[in-house]
């Protein structure tokens, strides 16, 4: 996740819906102020295109716009300073690097009117429960869904740290496991009638730049967290051009072929959790501890809503009503990959996760994978991978049926998380039918 924001300074794009900030109180006009100057962004973004909200104006009412805001896209009240509400129009800091930049004007739909979808051109390209066709009795039927195995595989995910081997047995790499469960699943989604597409179909990397190729913003990344006057060695350089490789460069061009090539109706992004396994990948420590949770995508800090690529991707995500469907289709999966797994929730301590409804194995939180993807999203997270009786069972692989593994006869892990995911999807699709 970037957390940390970087001042650019360069051309902006189309500047349609714009103010200038004018007077206190003056009625804001439609007219072009020009583009900001400079943009405060997260690693590796490109300058936001304001005018990609033009489609949705008049689209979504006040009262709602604010609600999800409020109760599920930040901490509450992380909006405050970048986002005017008035009666009738929401007035939007364009830049936070620049005081007095344009802001736009986001006019509302009446109070009390459905919201309207704009689909197509500018629009969304996903489709809700509810235009999807599929009966009742096959909810998939149709529904296109594209599965994202999280991470990478082979040397890369040695370059994550995703990765831990005892003595002779399997390595143990998140990017595998994941690859191996999108497999699994493709299968059971497709006995069921669903479209599946593989957002990234082998262990390589979909970034068609080497990590090398990012020494620069590395290097631009180093000094923002340490001060312009500190000392960076070469090994910092090439370690923190990786990790802006694999968690920022690799995700941003998942989510370019998520929205532009694929368009899927939604993403279930595959994950495995972890505890502290220590520094030494050959002598893992193992945690007494396993557990489940699924995120939707929200949670957003004042520092995180006050970059201006994060503000965009969250309110485009809002006004397309991304937030109620993936609630939807997180809150299914999430029951059913409880029921098929037995595992206990996980709870978050600190502040960048909260809990959008009853259920204890769902939470909202701002990754970028769930914020870019510009369709409904389903983040998941069973299993603790250095958990001894979850290590047998991936020592065990992939098999029909039941076998006795750890004590106990068990479906493999991976049909197991498939099951789990795909009743969830199932259950949630009848559901939104209406
Ligand atoms: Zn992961």
């Amino acid at each position: 996740m970037g957390r940390r924001g970087f001042l650019r300074v360069g051309a902006a794009g189309a500047v349609g819906g714009m103010v200038g900030c004018g007077r206190p109180g003056s009625v804001p006009q439609a007219v072009p102020a020009g583009p900001p100057r400079a943009w405060h962004l997260s690693e590796l973004a490109p300058p936001p295109e304001w005018s990609r909200l033009d489609v949705w104006q008049e689209k979504i009412s006040g009262s709602a716009f604010r609600r999800l805001l409020e109760q599920v896209l930040t901490d509450g009240t992380a909006f405050w300073s970048t986002v005017e509400l008035q009666e009738d129009r929401a007035l939007i800091r364009t830049t936070t690097a620049e005081v007095g930049a344009p802001r736009y004007v986001l006019r509302f739909a009446a109070e009390g009117t459905e919201p309207v979808s704009a689909v197509g051109e500018g629009g969304r390209y996903w489709r809700g429960a509810a235009a999807m066709g599929s009966s009742r009795e096959r909810p998939l039927e149709g529904v296109r869904i594209a599965l994202d195995a999280g991470h990478l595989g082979g040397r890369w995910a040695q370059m994550e740290a995703r990765w831990y081997r005892v003595g002779s047995g399997a390595a143990v790499m998140e990017g595998e496991l994941t690859l191996q469960t999108a497999r699994v699943l493709r299968a059971v989604l497709e006995e069921q009638g669903a479209e599946v597409s593989l957002v990234r179909e082998g262990a390589e990397p979909l970034a068609e730049e080497a990590p090398e190729a990012l020494r620069g913003a590395a290097r631009e990344s180093l000094a923002a967290a340490l001060g312009v006057a500190a000392e960076i060695s070469e090994e910092q350089v090439r370690r923190e051009a990786e990790r802006l490789f694999y968690r920022t460069s690799e995700i941003r061009a998942r989510g370019r072929r998520v929205n532009e090539v694929l368009r899927p109706d939604l993403v279930v992004c595959l994950h495995f959790n972890a505890e502290d396994w220590g520094g030494d990948a050959a002598q893992p420590v193992f945690s007494a501890r396993n557990h489940l949770h699924v995120l939707a995508h929200g949670c957003l800090s004042a520092a995180e809503f006050a970059l201006d690529d994060q503000r965009l991707d969250t309110l485009l995500r809002l006004v397309q009503g991304i937030p109620e469907e993936e609630i939807r289709l997180c809150d299914g999966v999430a029951r059913q990959l409880a029921r098929a797994t037995g595992l206990p929730a996980f709870r978050y301590a600190g502040k960048n996760a909260r809990r959008v409804n009853e259920n204890p194995f769902l939470w909202a939180r701002n990754l970028l994978a769930n914020r870019v993807y510009q369709c409904p999203v389903v983040f998941t997270e069973p299993y603790v991978m250095n958990h001894a009786e979850v290590y047998a069972r991936l020592q065990a692989g992939d098999y029909v049926g039941e076998r006795e593994v750890a004590g106990r006869r068990c479906r493999s892990l991976f049909r197991e998380y498939a099951q789990g995911v795909a009743d969830g999807l199932a259950e949630a699709l009848a559901a939104g039918r209406g």
